[in-house]
């Protein structure tokens, strides 16, 4: 069975089609610049990858060139062979607390929490549009990066801020990554054999998150209302004293929406380094005995051990790390830092295992908490959504 993977941004489309249960990819590529005269429409299969430049007007055109792409490279016969369709959606607040069918009404919920996720929710509904005009008689669910941390408890995910900001705007923590984070919690306590695992996973791409999972349900995470909450990223602060904001105002007459941009944008090892928002960058500059580089990461790595502590004593003990996404999975040096500050707990890296790629367990024998590094893969579990909601 073929199932289309759809993550829509404000002006691009990502897509990735799988063959089902096999979780076999069938094609995969993405629309960028929708709404311009030169958009770009990339698309891989059979080991090729084939590259346009287009104007494409708006979502409804980049659906249409992507299943007139499907059909002309005969990846599919008709349209009709396409049984379902996963859509991405970052936001789904507290009313959504699984993956759900996209009837209409479902489509209004969403828009309804457009001021939770300004930048995101939009452009999901954009996309979800477009693709249900296009294949209005299959079935077609929405996955919400929110609803795996919908588990959280009151007292985990309500702020300390007068409780009206909570009832009347829906001020509270989300988290965010949350396919990633059951994605690999899942696949953790299958490598450990035990259901009622304690487990805390790593995300680490450029958007970066923790979360503490028991018996398979996120109990905390380090996102909160927005992805800028929680420790360092690529050019994210994470947590600081939120006076900064009265402070930098004053000194600069940044506004609210200049500092948050400093703070989204400008920051993390961006910010720390003065050199560059990516790990590979930090790690060369470290190399070269570049001070701010090296204090970038250790700001980082010493804000996730906190992390770490903390939710070693809220899940009562602790079975596995686990480290995804791009820096989790390629970065051996951030990941020898992370455990090195938080050996304490009973974790001993493996030097040897902590070099390899793919799916490892990269503890050394005996350690008393086990390091796993496990790929994530959010439009695999997207399609397994379609799957168990189909039935
Ligand atoms: P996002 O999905 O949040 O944009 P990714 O999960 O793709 O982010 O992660 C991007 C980060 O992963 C970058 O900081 C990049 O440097 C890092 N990364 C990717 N590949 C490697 C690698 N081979 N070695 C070290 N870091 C890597």
């Amino acid at each position: 069975m073929k199932i289309m993977a759809v993550n829509a941004g404000s002006s691009s489309l990502k897509f990735q089609l799988l063959e089902m249960p096999e979780e076999k990819v069938i094609t995969s590529g993405i629309v960028e610049r929708i709404g311009n005269d030169n958009a770009t429409f990339s698309i891989k299969f059979n080991g090729e990858k084939i590259e346009q430049e287009l104007p494409v007007l708006n979502h409804k055109v980049a659906v249409e060139l992507l299943f007139d792409a499907l059909i002309k490279h005969n990846i599919i016969s008709k349209l009709e062979e396409i049984e379902g369709v996963g859509h991405r959606v970052v936001q789904g607040g507290e009313l959504f607390k699984d993956s759900s069918e996209l009837t209409e009404e479902n489509i209004l919920k969403i828009e309804s929490l457009n001021d939770l996720a300004p930048l995101h929710n939009p452009a999901h509904v954009v996309g979800i549009r477009a693709f249900k005009e296009a294949l209005p008689n299959v079935f077609q669910i929405a996955v919400f990066d929110t609803t795996f941390h919908q588990t959280m408890p009151e007292e985990n995910f309500l702020y300390a801020t007068p409780y009206e900001w909570y009832t009347d705007y829906a001020v509270r923590k989300y988290g965010a990554h949350g396919t990633s984070h059951k994605f690999v919690s899942d696949r953790a306590a299958e490598l450990l054999n035990k259901k009622d695992a304690k487990i805390i996973v790593c995300h680490l791409g450029n958007g970066a998150s923790l979360s503490a999972v028991k018996n398979g349900k996120s109990i905390d995470t380090s996102m909160g209302l927005t992805p800028l909450e929680g420790i360092p990223m690529g050019t994210r602060s994470g947590n600081i004293d939120p006076a900064v904001f009265g402070l930098i105002s004053e000194k600069t007459g940044k506004g609210i929406s200049e500092i948050l941009n400093d703070l989204n944008k400008k920051s993390g090892y961006l910010g720390v380094s003065g050199v560059s928002h990516d790990s590979r960058d930090i790690a060369n500059e470290i190399e070269k005995g570049n001070h701010r580089a090296k204090l970038a990461l250790d700001i980082q790595t010493k804000r996730i051990a906190d992390y770490i502590g903390s939710y070693y004593v809220l899940l009562g003990g602790l079975d596995a790390i686990v480290f995804t996404a791009g820096i989790g999975e390629n970065a051996a040096n951030v990941r020898h830092d992370i455990i090195e500050r938080v050996k304490v707990l009973g974790t001993e890296l493996d030097p040897e295992l902590n070099q390899l790629r793919g799916e490892n367990e990269i503890s050394k024998k005996g350690s008393k908490v086990k390091v796993f590094v496990i790929p994530t893969n959010e439009e695999v579990a997207i399609a397994r959504d379609v799957l168990r909601l189909q039935k």
